[in-house]
């Protein structure tokens, strides 16, 4: 059982849930003005934006969350929160540990939708990509991806090159739609390139799809049920509703940020689920969290969007130009140079996190 103890009790205590992009954020900001506590299930730091890498066979890039948190004094409870409790201000864990809090960060990001328990052990997800890189390296056939969107065609795109096996994506929608035209047809014709055969327009289940593996990218949903048990409003999209500052429409001693928080800004609007959101709205809930327990004002959110970066196997690439609320522009990069610079985007998640922690 682990209670959350601190090396500075004088300091007031917060609580961050989920240690993906926005929960490391916001801790490591947050240690300015105070005892921070990190609650998650794992030692290191997951990828996620790398995921349809990892199903490819590259190894994930792992990064220890202890060196990062110990630069800032972050403590980490290796644990899953289980519950939280309003009044009292406590979160339990299940190793039965009861962690108190003066403010708390919930962060506990999205999942892929509607696939619980495998579908005959033939579907697989972003978040079961190591299972789905073992059975492909076990046999061969055909794998279908599911969904149209940018992690199923960064997924189909990568899945590519996989010894033994023809790749199609299948979508209910187009694929690209948050692209442009120039964007789309580029991702199209980069799929026939790899051997992508495409199906738009049709709708299936994770039990029709003709194939020996299936993966599953049509949609995500908000980690929020912790949340909704404890009675912390929860919108209509299943994500938390926040205000400006993004503290918890109905408690204001909650802050929530990244996949889990409805987030918005002024200039963009209602926030999608994206790293791109994650690291800010991590950002900017951490710093928060310091200015009120230090009786500042805390700011509201401004974010604008700038790019959509897409992988398209390791030589090509998608860097399509959006306006401040994620319209598609006129301007697309691609090819290897595309590929270049979505690395770089990546590469710099990672960099803005380790930057975080100095
Ligand atoms: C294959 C793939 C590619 C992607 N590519 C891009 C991209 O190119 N650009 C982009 O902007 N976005 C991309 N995304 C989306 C992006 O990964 C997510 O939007 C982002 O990870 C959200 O960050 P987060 O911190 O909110 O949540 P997560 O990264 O999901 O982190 C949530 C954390 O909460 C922890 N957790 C969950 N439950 C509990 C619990 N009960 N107790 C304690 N901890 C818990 C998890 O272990 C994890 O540490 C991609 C997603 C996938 C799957």
């Amino acid at each position: 059982m682990s209670t959350s103890t601190h090396p500075d009790p004088s300091r007031p205590r917060v609580l961050v849930l989920g240690a993906g992009y926005a929960g490391l954020m916001a801790a490591l900001r947050a240690a300015d003005a105070a005892a921070v506590t990190v609650v998650a299930p794992t030692d290191a730091f997951t990828e996620r934006v790398r995921q349809h890498e990892r199903a490819a066979g590259r190894p994930g890039a792992a990064l220890p969350l202890a060196p990062l948190l110990a630069r800032r004094a972050v403590t980490h409870v290796r644990a899953s929160a289980t519950g939280i409790d309003t009044a009292r201000r406590t979160v339990t864990t299940d190793d039965g540990g009861v962690h108190h809090y003066d403010r708390l960060v919930y962060a506990l990001g999205s999942r892929t939708r509607g696939v619980a328990g495998g579908h005959d052990g033939r579907v697989f997800t972003a978040e079961t990509a190591a299972a789905l890189d073992a059975r492909l390296a076990e046999g061969s056939g055909r794998v279908v991806v599911v969904g149209g969107g940018a992690t199923g065609v960064e997924t189909a795109a990568e899945l590519a090159g996989r010894p033994g096996w023809t790749v199609g994506l299948t979508t209910a929608g187009v694929v690209g739609p948050s692209l442009s035209p120039r964007g789309r047809t580029h991702v199209r014709t980069v799929l026939d390139r790899l051997g992508v055969d495409v199906t738009q327009g049709v709708a299936v289940a994770p039990g029709d799809v003709d194939a020996d593996v299936v993966v599953w990218t049509a949609s995500l949903a908000a980690s929020t049920g912790l949340a909704a048990d404890a009675g912390l409003q929860v919108g209509a999209d299943g994500r938390l509703v926040v205000d400006a500052f993004l503290r918890s429409a109905s408690h204001p001693d909650v802050y929530a940020a990244g996949d889990a928080a409805a987030a918005w800004s002024p200039a963009a609007g209602p926030l999608r689920m994206a790293c791109a959101t994650a690291l800010p709205t991590g950002t900017r809930a951490g710093r928060n969290v310091a200015a009120e327990l230090a009786g500042r004002e805390p700011a509201p959110l401004r974010f604008r969007y700038h790019v959509q970066c897409l992988s398209l196997g390791r030589d090509d690439g998608l860097v399509q130009q959006v306006g401040p609320d994620d319209t598609p522009g006129g301007v697309v990069v691609t090819g290897r140079v595309a590929a270049l610079l979505k690395e770089q985007v990546v590469r710099s998640t990672v960099r803005a996190l380790r930057l975080a922690a100095r």
